[in-house]
């Protein structure tokens, strides 16, 4: 009779996490505060040597940040989670907390630019360095493994050409040296794929995308296991990069609504990414959907839909991508994904326009190719819209 009902995730996703205040309020309080009072001196010197559990600081941790952090963890089934202040602050403070100078980290080649780049230009000022995988095949991350590796790092499916990686393949590959498998669920959300269950280690989010999914703040998240959490914690509470509580706030009622604009923005996804393979001025349409791509098989086994993004390569080169662009009159020109409105992006010259031309042609973007996150407006609306350029 006491045991604690065990809930899906459609009624995790609204109700998980949830602390009322005195006050039982209906909606979750958005506790704007930087710091707490403690009630007598012995209290307060109680919460800090942590002998007492509570707030004492907002850097440490605020009511309306720890919300957002059960509730993720819920929707993951992670048992930890320590919101960050970015994507980017979450993947750094992963590296920082958990590696040390002499380690080695392989990764995918086909990962966020900005991770990229912390990867090959600012760890190895610490002592830590990586080796890139070209392609999504298991062995290939076998074969880059050093005694020396601590971490193994994907995206899947991946920005912009979505490869799809096989999380469970990679976390037994990470696991035989005794390194950690990290990925970066961003694309596809705990609504269609929770790599925990799959045998990762840590998820990385950047909620600045789908989770909060209508581009208004910037945030991040770490998900995982209590103990590895809690390093990541511990480094965070003391360096930083905290996530404020408007944007714990904004994202933990974008939760709420995340299943279903995912479902609706995936069908959407799959609808274009048809009419665009059926086009004759596309050149090629990568979509995990779609059975004409090459992991069609492993991205349904492994996630509920081939997610809201889709990239095409039209014939020619950047002119013939840029007149595509500039002819859209209703698509988001920006960098950003994840949004209820349709975003439309040449990956080439922003997004990854700061890696190298080398790194750029290995990991297979093109000057012709554009990705474009898929929203909520009406298909046909969309398709017109790049249809004008096309
Ligand atoms: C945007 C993005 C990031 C970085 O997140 P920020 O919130 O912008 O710092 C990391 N990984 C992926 C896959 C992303 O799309």
């Amino acid at each position: 009779m006491n045991e604690k009902p065990q809930y899906q995730i459609d009624t995790l996703a609204v109700r998980a996490g949830q602390e009322r205040s005195q006050f039982g309020e209906h909606s979750e309080a958005l506790y704007l505060t930087s710091s707490f009072v403690f009630d007598s001196a012995a209290q307060a010197a109680a919460r800090f040597s942590g002998e007492e559990e509570g707030n004492v600081y907002s850097r440490f941790t605020n009511p309306t940040v720890t919300m957002f952090q059960e509730r993720l963890a819920a929707l993951e089934g992670a048992e930890a989670c320590i919101a960050t202040a970015s994507g980017m602050a979450a993947i750094l403070s992963t590296l920082l907390s958990l590696l040390k100078s002499g380690d080695h980290i392989v990764a995918a080649r086909g990962i966020f630019g900005a991770s990229q780049q912390m990867f090959s230009n600012i760890m190895p000022r610490f002592g830590v360095t990586t080796s890139f995988v070209t392609g999504s095949a298991p062995v290939s991350f076998r074969a880059a493994l050093q005694p020396n590796t601590k971490l193994v790092f994907v995206e899947t499916p991946s920005n912009p050409l979505t490869e799809v990686f096989d999380i469970a393949a990679l976390a037994d590959i990470a696991h035989e040296v005794g390194a950690l498998l990290v990925v970066d669920n961003c694309f596809c959300t705990p609504a269609l794929q929770r790599p925990l269950d799959l045998g990762a280690d840590l998820i990385i989010h950047s909620a600045t995308k789908y989770l909060d999914g209508q581009g208004r703040v910037l945030g991040g998240a770490v998900c995982g296991g209590k103990v590895l959490v809690e390093e990541v914690f511990k480094f965070m509470r003391t360096a930083g990069p905290t996530l404020s509580p408007f944007n714990a706030w904004v994202i933990l009622k974008g939760l709420e609504t995340l299943k279903i604009r995912m479902q609706a923005q995936s069908a959407g996804a799959l609808d274009l990414a048809r009419r665009l393979e059926a086009n004759p001025s596309v050149a090629r349409v990568f979509y995990p959907g779609l059975p004409s791509h090459p992991q069609h098989t492993l991205a349904m086994r492994q996630q509920a839909t081939g997610g809201a993004i889709v990239a095409f390569e039209v014939k020619g080169g950047r002119a013939e991508a840029w007149r595509v662009i500039d002819a859209c009159r209703m698509l988001s020109i920006t960098a950003n994904l994840g949004d209820v409105k349709t975003t439309l992006t040449h990956p080439a010259s922003t997004t990854h326009g700061r890696i190298s031309p080398e790194a750029r042609a290995e990991s297979g973007i093109t000057e012709s190719l554009l990705r474009v996150a898929v929203g909520l407006e009406a298909v046909d609306d969309i398709e017109a819209d790049l249809l004008r350029g096309l």
